[in-house]
């Protein structure tokens, strides 16, 4: 209520919590998902500065937002209180942290948004405790609809207290949040997610394939089957436009099959089976071979669909 409130009134940036707290947030990585999330963030009144690796993003992002643009990390540390990350893979979040260790100040909160290996989180959280600043693994689902829209799903693994503290920005993006356990217990269960993921790219773009041998409007057959008990996000946001050969990302292949790289390790560690994720990431390999690495991963139709 005081949230909406606060939002709709265009207060824009340095919002106190419900306990009188100021925090100074800021967001590094506005790549597909981390420009969505900050802007829920700013329209939320919490954001105040945004870093980008490709500075024309920030500074275009900074200008929208009416938020402060730094050319380091170094320096949005230092004056942050609140720290989201958003960037690829394992050693882009660990270059991020390293950089920020420098300038961090004792207190701050560390929200790291990216997917990555929950040794990964383990080895930031440390990194972060001898600065004595907080480490929270956050990693979401939904897409990038769900971070334009601000209903993603999030995966908390860290301290509980600290979550608690920062969980009033938290909801400015999302619609779920799930405290897993101990750091690294996010991570953990979005790698269950991306093995999830992994089978349903399977399903959708073979059955869709299948259709397409029978001659069928495939317009026609995704509208019915979402409206059926094999309806689900991805065939409601992907089919249609797979099935017309285009695959504009949403979530890159070659993120998805560095995702499922992080699974065959746990997978291997836990004697777990999981086949349908060894065929996606030999599938996704072949792809990438073929310079499809940046399509989105219903760009896996193209190996499934007839010529
Ligand atoms: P993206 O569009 O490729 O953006 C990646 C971002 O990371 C860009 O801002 C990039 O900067 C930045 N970056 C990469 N390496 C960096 C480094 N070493 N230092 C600083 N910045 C760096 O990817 P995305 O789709 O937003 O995904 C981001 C993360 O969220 C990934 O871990 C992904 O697996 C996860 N995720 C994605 C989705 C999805 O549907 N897309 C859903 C859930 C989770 P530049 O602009 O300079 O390249």
């Amino acid at each position: 209520m005081w949230k909406n409130k606060q939002a709709h009134t265009g207060f824009s940036a340095n919002r106190p919590f419900s306990n009188g707290e100021y925090m100074k947030v800021g967001f590094i990585g506005l790549g597909a998902m981390g420009q969505g999330m900050a802007k829920n963030l700013a329209k939320g009144g919490y954001l105040q500065a945004v870093y980008n690796r490709t500075c024309s993003k920030a500074h275009e992002l900074a200008t929208e937002l009416t938020v402060t643009v730094y050319d380091s990390v170094q320096s949005l540390a230092e004056q942050s209180d609140v720290i989201f990350i958003c960037v690829s893979a394992d050693n882009d979040v660990m270059d991020v942290i390293d950089a920020i260790a420098a300038t961090i100040k004792p207190g701050s909160v560390v929200i790291d948004t990216s997917t990555v290996g929950s040794n990964t989180a383990v080895r930031a959280a440390a990194a972060l405790a001898g600065k004595q600043a907080h480490f929270l693994d956050a990693p979401v689902s939904g897409g990038v609809e769900g971070a334009n829209k601000g209903s993603l799903a999030m995966m908390i693994g860290g301290d509980p207290a600290v979550l608690a503290r920062v969980r009033p920005i938290l909801e400015c993006m999302t619609a779920r949040i799930e405290h897993l356990g101990p750091t690294g217990s996010g991570q953990a269960c979005k790698a269950v997610n991306q093995v999830m993921c992994a089978g349903i790219n399977q399903a959708v773009t073979e059955a869709l394939s299948f259709a397409q041998a029978q001659g069928l409007d495939l317009d026609k057959v995704i509208d019915v089957v979402c409206g059926g008990a094999a309806g689900n996000w991805f065939l409601q946001h992907r089919g249609k436009t797979m099935t017309q050969g285009l695959f504009k990302p949403g979530f890159k292949l070659a993120l998805h099959h560095k995702d499922l790289l992080i699974c065959r390790e746990i997978a291997a560690q836990t004697g777990t089976a999981i086949p349908l994720t060894e065929r996606t990431v030999s599938e996704y390999a072949q792809l990438m071979q073929q310079g499809y690495g940046d399509e989105d991963i219903s760009a896996l139709y193209r190996i499934k669909r007839k010529p």
